[in-house]
């Protein structure tokens, strides 16, 4: 594509997302609650902010507890025939919602990148994901029941799965489409009904997809859409009493707050939270290969992501050499509109979100690392653009090396041997994900076995298999996604024994 070329699409992308906009400017975005969108019980209101350049994109309800009251009593009184809801009917509908969510993939994408500033060149993936995840758990939805026999000497016990009831769904604003479909999917194939409350910076594509629901045919008040602010609106979803369980995907802090607000009602808890990725490459790896996913891991997304690799832990040997190969590239990574299809990153989603972006860099000159590239707001931009930024000459124990800074920064460490590479990956609070880049299968599975992490990937970047589990260890999670062990979380096993009619029953009172 020519440069004209690449901007007449910018143009006709951004003319289009305006016309998708429009409808979110009429009126507040309120919820969609028991099979209608409605405006709620509450007057107060929030803005939802473009990362481009900060205007209003859109007014939002900031729901209260009786919104999320409604929302539950609809989710509850739904589950009664959801639940009964043949796993053939269920396979069929959640195709059809694979369907539609395809039919509207470039729309869910363009909103997608207006509210968080995620470049459109990623986007437009986010619906084929979403598609995928339907159809993924829409196939396993007729088995999803199925149990265990665990026959004994006089007596057959077998294990039948059931449907919790209805949930909660809290997801965060990186991805927040894809990442909805990722638990609502399996909830709804389980049998489940939900109440989802989306992050206050990226509401929009929540809506859409609870349209899409509807008018799949997926009945009234199985998926509840009820927007606002964390700590009000979240909170008194993970407190109400009809919600049996928590799937919620945010930072660990909210996480341990999700934990304790469900105590009283004994929720079930599923966390997927942050990570601080160790990247690992040793000096026998394939270099060119490892370069790639280095640089895709931490500058993909924005480097919004939980799964980046955003420690590089890389052998002393080529240390130098790797390091100024990564700066080449990213001197030429392109920052810009995030609807340009050019663009590799675009602006950080909120302001509150580049300030803490940029105070981490601060962190890192204070503390005695080098910002090798990057390090500052993009010049002559108004959005909440940052450069892509490689620190150097970091120590193991600096901020930088040890909390998530969850934007296009890379912080480079030098190791040594095996065992020095094994202590930098460990010696962090977090445990997500962990990238090992060698050529010895030997030391490969050495690494892998002793690295902390609940995923680990060996001479790949992160590349998901919908049947296998997805979580993290330490303040990264509790819980796996993915294949059966999504339904592990939203069903409850019942055992079910059958005696022979042969064996000696106790008697007292004889
Ligand atoms: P966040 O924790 O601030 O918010 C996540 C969601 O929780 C939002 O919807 C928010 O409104 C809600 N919330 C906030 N306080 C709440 C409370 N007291 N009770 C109930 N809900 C509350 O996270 P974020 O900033 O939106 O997202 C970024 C974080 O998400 C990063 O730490 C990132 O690593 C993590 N993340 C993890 C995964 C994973 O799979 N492990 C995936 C994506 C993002």
């Amino acid at each position: 594509m020519s440069a004209t070329d690449k901007s007449d699409a910018l143009a006709a992308n951004v003319a289009q997302a305006a016309r998708l906009m429009e409808r979110f400017r009429s009126a507040p975005l309120g919820h969609f609650i028991d099979g209608h969108r409605e405006r709620g019980r509450s007057e107060e209101l929030f803005e939802d902010l473009s990362p481009v350049d900060g205007s209003v994109l859109c007014e939002v309800v900031c729901g209260s507890p009786a919104d999320v009251d409604a929302a539950a009593g609809a989710a509850r009184k739904a589950f009664a025939a959801w639940r009964k809801v043949p796993g053939k009917e269920r396979r069929a509908l959640l195709h059809r919602v694979a369907d539609l969510i395809e039919a509207r993939s470039a729309e869910i994408a363009l909103i997608e990148c207006l509210d968080t500033g995620q470049a459109l060149r990623f986007m437009s993936k986010a619906a084929e994901r979403g598609a995928e995840n339907f159809r993924f758990f829409a196939d396993r939805a007729p088995e999803a029941a199925d149990g265990l026999a665990l026959p004994a000497a006089e007596h057959l016990n077998y294990t039948v799965r059931e449907p919790l009831g209805p949930v909660a769904v809290i997801t965060p604003w990186n991805t927040p489409f894809m990442l909805s479909t990722w638990k609502i999917a399996p909830a709804l194939a389980a049998g489940c009904t939900v109440v989802h409350k989306p992050a206050e910076w990226s509401p929009l594509t929540a809506m859409l997809l609870a349209e899409i629901l509807t008018e799949a045919g997926v009945p009234p008040g199985v998926v509840n859409l009820v927007n606002g602010i964390g700590e009000r609106t979240g909170r008194a979803l993970t407190e109400h009493p009809d919600i049996r369980a928590t799937a919620f995907i945010g930072e660990s802090a909210t996480g341990s707050l999700v934990m304790s607000q469900g105590a009283a009602t004994l929720k079930r808890v599923h966390l997927e939270l942050g990570g601080k990725n160790p990247v690992i490459v040793f000096a026998d790896a394939d270099l060119d290969r490892a370069l790639d996913a280095v640089v895709f891991m931490i500058y993909s997304l924005n480097g919004e992501r939980c799964t980046s690799s955003s420690r590089l832990l890389v052998e002393r040997s080529i240390h130098d050499r790797f390091v100024a190969r990564i700066a080449e590239r990213v001197a030429r990574i392109k920052v810009g509109h995030p609807l340009d299809p050019a663009t590799e990153i675009g602006p950080l989603v909120h302001a509150r979100h580049l300030d803490k972006v940029l105070s981490y860099i601060a962190v890192a000159r204070e503390e005695g690392a080098q910002v090798r590239c990057g390090g500052r707001r993009v010049a002559g931009l108004a959005g909440h653009f940052v450069e892509p930024t490689l620190l150097t000459g970091a120590r193991p124990q600096m901020r930088i090396a040890q909390e998530e800074i969850f934007g296009p920064v890379l912080t480079v460490l030098p190791f040594d041997d095996e065992a020095h590479a094994l202590k930098l990956a460990n010696e962090v609070r977090y445990g997500l994900t962990a990238y090992i880049w060698t050529e010895s299968s030997g030391r490969a599975l050495r690494m892998a076995h002793g690295v902390e992490a609940g995923m680990v990937w060996v001479n790949s970047e992160n590349n998901r298999h919908l049947p296998t589990p997805f979580g993290g260890v330490k303040a990264s999670g509790i819980g796996r996604d993915g294949g059966d062990y999504s339904f592990d979380f939203y069903m409850e096993t019942k055992n079910i024994c059958l005696a022979h009619g042969t064996h000696r029953v106790p008697k007292l009172g004889v």
